[in-house]
């Protein structure tokens, strides 16, 4: 049964909280989870998720009640993880071009620490040497992800330690004396073919003969989920019997029985989240008819910045003819949420829905055009809960400070 929730549901809420909204639905980040555990039940598999797709406190929690870790990209995501619940020891700091004192900050708090840099890797095994345990992440040269903008892997990514400069860290692990507890490799988003994270896997496997004190192989995330009908997800089954298969020969082969580490952001909650607005105006040009929406790419980014689809309904005339628009925002740029939409007829104040809103949505919004942010509403064992309210006009001007002049 897919967890879903219907129409109704979400007319009530834009009319109880208004629009544009936010709502995630619990039970299907539930139900995502247990999908992972299910496919990858065949081996020593840990999942941390990586918060950066949604870090409502609410949802943290909820990831920590239903027994997941958290990855995180900033040490600010560290503390809301430390805030939700989550002990230091289920936490996985995985940073990018940070400051050292980030790190050393991250440190302090006791969470797992993944190094992307010879730099920085240099740097703590001068200070710290084999006292406190890390994670290297390496850059496999593996070209995955549903497009150049969202891969990570390929040799012009600033992501990773390349595995061509082994060497040079073999070299900084001994004069420092560092320990080496695991091998991570992220090399991008929405892979559809399930031989990338094999071949990624092979690559760390050779590698991992260098580092004898490895407990765990991380092999990042980059789950594709769903767009559109006859859309495909990453098969996770299938995955997980390969990868359960592989971890089995590589045991026999070296007697070392090492954990897999996974990283899903959007594989948790992207379709748990749905997005609301209310449609202000049609406009009929020569040449198309516009949806003008009560939103724009302040709320919701993915469609102008990675060209992502997301589906798009008209949830309060369902049974209307189909006809094509252009959806589009009310902000003063080119802010086009989709091109020709075949979408059952929209007239001035029904309410829209994107599907697959609950990743990269709120986490991207921003203030552009001095609108506010939306609302964020959590559906729970069927009740709904307020878990952000919208902005005010006050927002806008919090932290400014006006001065005499
Ligand atoms: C963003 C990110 C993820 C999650 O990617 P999704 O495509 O949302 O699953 C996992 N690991 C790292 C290190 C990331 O930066």
């Amino acid at each position: 049964m897919l967890e879903q929730l219907t129409n109704a549901q979400l007319i009530e809420i834009a009319n109880e909280f208004g629009t544009p909204v936010y709502v995630y639905h619990a039970e299907k980040i539930e139900q995502q989870l247990a999908e992972l555990q299910q496919a990858f039940a065949g081996c020593k598999a840990k999942f941390f998720y990586a918060c950066k797709a949604l870090t409502n406190i609410n949802i943290l929690k909820l990831v920590n009640q239903l027994g997941a870790n958290l990855d995180c990209v900033s040490i600010n995501e560290v503390k809301l993880g430390l805030k939700a619940g989550f002990d230091a020891k289920r936490i996985l700091f995985t940073p990018n071009c940070v400051d050292f004192a980030e790190i050393d900050e991250a440190k302090g708090l006791g969470v797992n620490l993944n190094i992307d840099n010879i730099s920085i890797l240099e740097q703590f095994g001068n200070r710290y040497g084999n006292s406190y345990p890390v994670c290297i992440r390496l850059n496999p040269h593996i070209m995955a992800g549903g497009n150049y903008k969202i891969s990570t892997g390929h040799i012009d990514s600033k992501f990773g330690i390349s595995i061509h400069q082994l060497r040079h860290i073999e070299r900084i692990i001994k004069s420092a004396n560092l320990h080496v507890n695991g091998l991570h490799m992220h090399t991008g988003s929405e892979i559809k073919d399930i031989e990338v994270f094999l071949r990624g896997l092979e690559v760390m496997f050779d590698i991992a003969t260098h580092f004898p004190q490895i407990e765990f192989i991380d092999l990042g995330s980059g789950f594709k989920v769903p767009y559109q009908q006859d859309d495909v997800a990453t098969d996770v089954r299938a995955l997980g019997e390969k990868v359960a298969e592989a971890f089995k020969v590589y045991e026999q082969e070296t007697g070392r029985k090492l954990e897999v580490w996974f990283e899903p952001g959007k594989y948790l909650v992207s379709e748990a989240g749905y997005f609301v607005v209310k449609a202000n105006v049609i406009k009929q040009t020569t040449a198309t008819v516009f949806v003008g929406v009560n939103s724009g790419f302040n709320h919701l980014i993915r469609p102008m910045f990675y060209d992502a689809f997301h589906r798009i309904e008209n949830i309060s005339n369902p049974q209307g003819p189909e006809r094509i628009y252009t959806v589009v925002g009310n902000i003063c740029e080119t802010d086009t949420f989709a091109w020709d939409r075949k979408i059952n007829e929209v007239r001035e104040g029904d309410y829209l829905v994107f599907y697959n809103a609950g990743a990269y949505g709120f986490e991207m919004s921003s203030n552009f055009n001095s609108r506010l942010k939306p609302a964020e509403v959590l559906v729970k064992d069927g009740k709904t809960h307020l878990i952000r309210k919208r902005d005010a006009f006050e927002d806008l001007l919090k932290n400014q400070v006006e001065v005499a002049f």
